[in-house]
């Protein structure tokens, strides 16, 4: 069986002439949540859409899971960013999650008492069962995330992508989803999630990416979240370099 739930070699990803991700090669094994960091503009976004073939890559190989990814599409699951996603698309929120079967239905089959069944539980399991008939634009921003968990754990992937997940939720929220990714995790699943806030990576994370255009490092959080790296990817006036500098010198010494 192969161990890595993603290899990427060689991705090499442009916008017209500019290029946006350059000669990225990494290999992420199964069961681990990881972040993937870098200041704005450095490629994260398009990281996420070009190994999930919404991006077409200049050049690069993909696999998830040991095998080409349009061959495991239903086993990859994908929240986007809220900013990406039409809220005023008439739909409820139970029909949203209830897309995340789609893949298994087909679009001709219509969903069943049982895929309604699981709905709700997903939709339990994030606390939004009682908003199930509302329409997605009258949701929060929190609310909104959570559904787009909701309907990633209906498709019962191996592996989640999620892109700035925690961007506009509060803290209560941010804290419930991560301790449901971590028990996702303990199920062998692998969780990638686009992610900016440098102090909260070590209580977050196993495994990190750190992207500029090119990749900086990946890897364990004890190994590869280091002052060094995190100056290479954000660069030394980055304001949270000091602070995230300082926290990462505290877990490597043993105190937090
Ligand atoms: P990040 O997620 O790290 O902020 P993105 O992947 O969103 O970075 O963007 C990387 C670069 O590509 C940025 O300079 C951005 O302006 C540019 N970019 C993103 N999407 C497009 C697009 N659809 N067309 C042209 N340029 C884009």
């Amino acid at each position: 069986m192969n161990p890595f739930s993603l290899e990427v070699e060689d991705l090499n990803v442009n916008y017209g002439k500019t290029p946006v991700l350059w000669n990225v090669s990494l290999k992420v094994p199964k069961g681990v949540l990881v972040g993937i960091l870098g200041p704005n503009g450095a490629g994260k976004s398009t990281f996420l859409k070009s190994i999930l073939g919404l991006v077409k890559p200049m050049s690069g190989m993909i696999e998830f899971l040991g095998r080409a990814s349009s061959l495991v599409k239903s086993q990859v699951a994908y929240v986007p960013q809220r900013g990406s996603v039409d809220w005023d698309f008439p739909i409820t929120a139970l029909e949203v999650v209830l897309m995340g079967r789609f893949g298994r239905l087909g679009f001709l089959n219509r969903p069943r008492k049982a895929d309604k069944e699981a709905a709700m539980r997903a939709l339990e399991l994030v606390g939004m069962s009682a908003f199930k008939d509302r329409q997605i634009g009258e949701l929060s921003g929190g609310q909104q995330q959570r559904l787009f968990v909701a309907r990633a754990l209906l498709q019962e992937a191996e592996i989640l992508l999620l892109d700035e997940p925690f961007a506009g939720v509060d803290l209560t929220t941010e804290k419930a989803m991560i301790s449901l990714l971590k028990e996702w995790k303990k199920e062998g699943k692998t969780v990638f999630v686009v992610h900016h806030d440098l102090p909260t990576v070590s209580e977050y994370f196993d495994w990190v990416i750190l992207l500029n255009t090119r990749l900086v490092a990946a890897g364990p959080v004890s190994e590869v979240f280091t002052k060094e790296n995190i100056a290479s990817a954000f660069g030394k006036n980055h304001t949270l370099f000091e602070e995230a500098a300082f926290l990462s010198a505290k877990t490597s010494s043993g105190i937090l």
